[in-house]
This record gives C-alpha cells, sequence and structure tokens, in this order.
C-alpha cells in the first residue's frame, strides 16, 4: 500500500513542553483517516505541521512518498484542507464564492463549480447569500473549497465541531463517498469517535501529545475487551482465588470483581472455581461497553495500547 502520510517521531516543542511528541502516522492511499484527541491533545499542532504551517522540533513528515522539508510547495498543491472556521464572502452566493476561489487557484475547468456544489449537496442553495447559510452548509462550502484544486489529500481539523446531529451526519455522508468516488485519501481530526466512528477505517488517538494507538477501527473494539462483573459475598477471598489462577483481577471500592474477560468458556470457569471454593456468586454480569466508553477509557489512563 501507497504511505500518504508518514511521519517519523514528529516532536513540536513549545518552550519546554511537546506538545506533539515522537509521533509516527502512518495514513495509505484510500484511507479515512480519523484522528481522535480530547481537546488540547496536540490534533490541531500536528496537523499544522502537516500542510507545512509550522514547523516541527523534530521529526521528518513525508507526504506522498516525499520529505515535506524539501518538496513543501509541490505537496501542498495535491492537499486540500479545512482548518478553523473557514471565512468567506457574506454576501456572495455560494457559486460566487466557489467561482471567486477556482480563478484565484487557477482551476481551468468552468464546470468544476457546479460538479463541485454537487459533490457537496449544495446545487439547490448556490444562489443563496453565504450569510445566511446554516453553520452544517458553510462547512460543506469549505470541503467544497478545499476540493476546488482536485486534491489527493483531504485534511479537515475538527469539520464537525459546533453542529447538530443533522449537520454532522451530511458531512460524515459527504465524506464517505470521497474516497471512492474521486480516490483521494482523508485525514480528518475529531474530539469525539462516535463522529468518525462510522466513517473512519483507520483511528489514530493522541493524548498529551503522544500516539497512544493508531490501527484499524475494528482492532480497537477487540483490543478493548468488554468486562465482566462478579458479586460475591466475599471479594477479597474471590480476588485472592483469581489471582493465584493468574487472572487479572480488580476489586472496586464497592466489593465488585472486575475482569476484563468475556469469553464464554473464561465466565464458566470462573464461577465454578468460585462455587467449588464454596463462595455464594450474587450475580454476573457483562459490561458491554461503547466506542466511545472505550476511548474516553484509554484517554483517561493515556496508555499506549497499540
Ligand atoms: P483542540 O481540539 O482544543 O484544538 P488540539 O488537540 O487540536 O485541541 P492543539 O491545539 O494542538 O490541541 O494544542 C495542543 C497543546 O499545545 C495545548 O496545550 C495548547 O495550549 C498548546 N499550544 C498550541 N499552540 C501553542 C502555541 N503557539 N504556543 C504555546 N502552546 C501552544
Amino acid at each position: 500500500m501507497t504511505k500518504i502520510i508518514e511521519t517519523i517521531g514528529l516532536t513540536k516543542k513549545y518552550k519546554k513542553t511537546s506538545v506533539v511528541n515522537q509521533i509516527d502516522l502512518s495514513i495509505e492511499q484510500g484511507d479515512i483517516y480519523g484522528f481522535l484527541g480530547p481537546n488540547g491533545a496536540g490534533k490541531t499542532t500536528t496537523i499544522r505541521m502537516l500542510l507545512g504551517l509550522i514547523k516541527p522540533s523534530a521529526g521528518q513528515i513525508n507526504i506522498f512518498g516525499k520529505d515535506l522539508a524539501k518538496n513543501k510547495i509541490n505537496i501542498l498543491k495535491g492537499i486540500g484542507s479545512l482548518v478553523e472556521y473557514p471565512s468567506y464572502y457574506g454576501n456572495l452566493t455560494g457559486f460566487e464564492n466557489l467561482e471567486a476561489i477556482r480563478r484565484l487557484l487557477r482551476v481551468q475547468d468552468k464546470n468544476r463549480v457546479m460538479e463541485i456544489l454537487k459533490t457537496i449537496g449544495l446545487t439547490s442553495a448556490k444562489d443563496k447569500l453565504v450569510k445566511n447559510y446554516s453553520l452544517g452548509m458553510k462547512q460543506r462550502l469549505g470541503i467544497g473549497v478545499a476540493l476546488l484544486g482536485s486534491p489527493k489529500l483531504l485534511i479537515l481539523d475538527e469539520p464537525t465541531n459546533g453542529l447538530d446531529p443533522s449537520g454532522i451526519q451530511e458531512i460524515r455522508e459527504l465524506i464517505k463517498k470521497l474516497p471512492h468516488e474521486f480516490g483521494i485519501t482523508i485525514m480528518i481530526s475529531s474530539h469525539l469517535l462516535s463522529e468518525v466512528d462510522q466513517m473512519a477505517n483507520k483511528v489514530g488517538i493522541i493524548n498529551q501529545g503522544q500516539l497512544i494507538f493508531q490501527d484499524r477501527i475494528q482492532e480497537l473494539r477487540r483490543k478493548s475487551a468488554p468486562k465482566i462483573h462478579i458479586r460475591v459475598n466475599d471479594p477479597s477471598m474471590a480476588k485472592t482465588i483469581l489471582n493465584n489462577d493468574g487472572l487479572d483481577v480488580t476489586l472496586t471500592s464497592d466489593g465488585e470483581i472486575t475482569i476484563n474477560e468475556n469469553d464464554d468458556s473464561k465466565v464458566a470457569y470462573i464461577a465454578n472455581r468460585l462455587i467449588r471454593q464454596q463462595l455464594a456468586i450474587y450475580r454476573i454480569q457483562e459490561e458491554k461497553r461503547s466506542l466511545e466508553d472505550i476511548f474516553l477509557d484509554i484517554t483517561r489512563r493515556g496508555e499506549n495500547i497499540s
């Protein structure tokens, strides 16, 4: 697979603090890569480095297989981006805004603006003044502007920030179709896993400047196994028995045994083991965690799960 973005030990320091610390991103052709992390994790700083807007303190960035530091202009020609809220001419229509930028970018194909309007679902609103657009429409127009130069890579920094559920859904549908229809690779940042869950095939999770997870989204689900909670009459005895069997068991403050397992045979084994030791089992419960719970859990713990 061709690497579209590859960073090696990418670092940004402000004063002595590394706000982005030695991160190795790997984004392949056709990926929709969800770049996730809580507020202040270092997403925007990373994206700004990828777009050549700020200089890394250390490390290397390769985009389209070339070193960004040495081929900046050429590489940037192949990237469309949306970083923070884009500015528009509010007193011009959506069509006029796109047309003005088409001319600025010297995009020869005059049909391009109508094509873009269709892609971003704004054909029927093309003659409306942009100041009357909803935030969701403005964000889609921003993506349209990013698409004007027919980029191979689209980098979007929190495009769904501040949108209502239907606005988020529209952006999601738009982004999902781009790799198929135009062969574009997409990197999209968000502080909510649920927002990228239904479109990203790969995720990178950054927390306090460190990339703590990077893999297929299925791996995130698999690696974060559901938990089993057990209530018994003597929790500390149960913990000792299960620990002696080599199981990783924790005892919560409210006297519950928690195990990071949900394999049927393991659960049956545990139940059998406790009963044979004369313990009374009151309850065995599975805690199904949503992807969002998993995300919050690992960013709170801050440990590396990749
Ligand atoms: P958000 O979603 O809140 O924008 P983020 O993940 O994009 O979060 P960044 O904007 O990259 O986070 O910020 C990461 C850290 O770097 C923050 O603690 C921020 O205060 C700090 N930071 C960013 N820019 C600068 C700067 N120019 N000087 C000093 N510190 C900075």
